[in-house]
């Protein structure tokens, strides 16, 4: 159920080994090597451009045009990975306003679901350039909270963790975390990033678990400040708070627009 983990592919621990750089992902059991001399993985699976920051998801010119996603599939994956991919797909579709549909010719921009490198990542909001990957390799696909999670960065939310608001409700053991980590746990520029005026949730899917990028499994990365008794990143899909935050980005009143 760890599907957060999936999430953190981060660039912190980013050895250099090969050509690549070593990500370490919270929702992956291996690192994996991500190289790109354009880009780079932050928060373990956001994918930015070199040299700019995180995209700002309060910016309507992020936002998908229409409510609407249309997808290309463009890799090879088995029976039960199929089946949880399109199961996330489908859970936009009945959940939540936003509409992800097979792309067709006349689409100008859409994603493209592949698993052609390692890892789990996608960008953040929309980019208007045509194809932007939302890369779900090996790995990523075995619940429905992944490939949600991934979407939602490509819907423009960012993790609930980094939240600028998120000191209120999480401690974040800075000892605990790996030296060239710690970067995951910075948190959004509030002029760029907006909660909608929803409460921050531990059940979030986009939260990361408690011990994503501590020195050791047994370190805690942070704590909670309010009473919570779930486990962190166990996370097995949407929160009802996920849904009405996308709701709320791409204003609507409900599933149906
Ligand atoms: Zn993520």
């Amino acid at each position: 159920m760890n599907v957060v983990h999936v999430f953190l592919l981060i660039c912190v621990h980013c050895v250099v080994i090969g050509t690549g750089k070593l990500i370490h992902s919270p929702l992956l059991k291996e690192p994996f090597e991500y190289e790109d001399e354009n880009y780079d993985i932050i928060e373990g699976d956001i994918l930015v451009k070199k040299g700019l920051g995180r995209n700002a998801m309060t910016d309507p010119a992020k936002h998908w045009p229409d409510r609407t996603i249309p997808y290309e599939i463009n890799g090879t994956y088995n029976e039960d990975e199929m089946g949880w991919l399109m199961k996330g797909i489908n859970s936009y579709n009945e959940r939540t306003c936003i509409r992800i549909i097979p792309k067709t010719e006349e689409h100008e921009n859409w994603i493209v679901i592949g698993n052609d490198k390692p890892g789990c990542f996608a960008y953040l909001g929309f980019r208007n350039q045509g194809p932007q990957v939302v890369n779900l390799g090996h790995g990523c696909l075995w619940n429905e909270a992944t490939p949600v999670h991934e979407l939602l960065h490509a819907c423009g939310i960012d993790h609930e963790h980094n939240r600028a608001d998120r000191d209120e409700y999480v401690k974040i053991l800075w000892e605990n975390i790996q030296e060239d980590q710690k970067h995951n746990f910075k948190k959004v520029d509030p002029n760029l990033y907006s909660d909608y005026g929803i409460e921050y949730n531990y059940d979030s899917v986009m939260h990361y678990w408690d011990t994503a990028f501590s020195k050791d499994p047994s370190l805690k990365s942070f704590e909670t400040l309010k009473p919570y008794d779930g486990p962190f990143g166990d996370a097995i899909g949407w929160a009802d708070s996920d849904i009405e935050k996308l709701h709320r980005m791409y204003e609507c009143t409900s599933r149906f627009g």
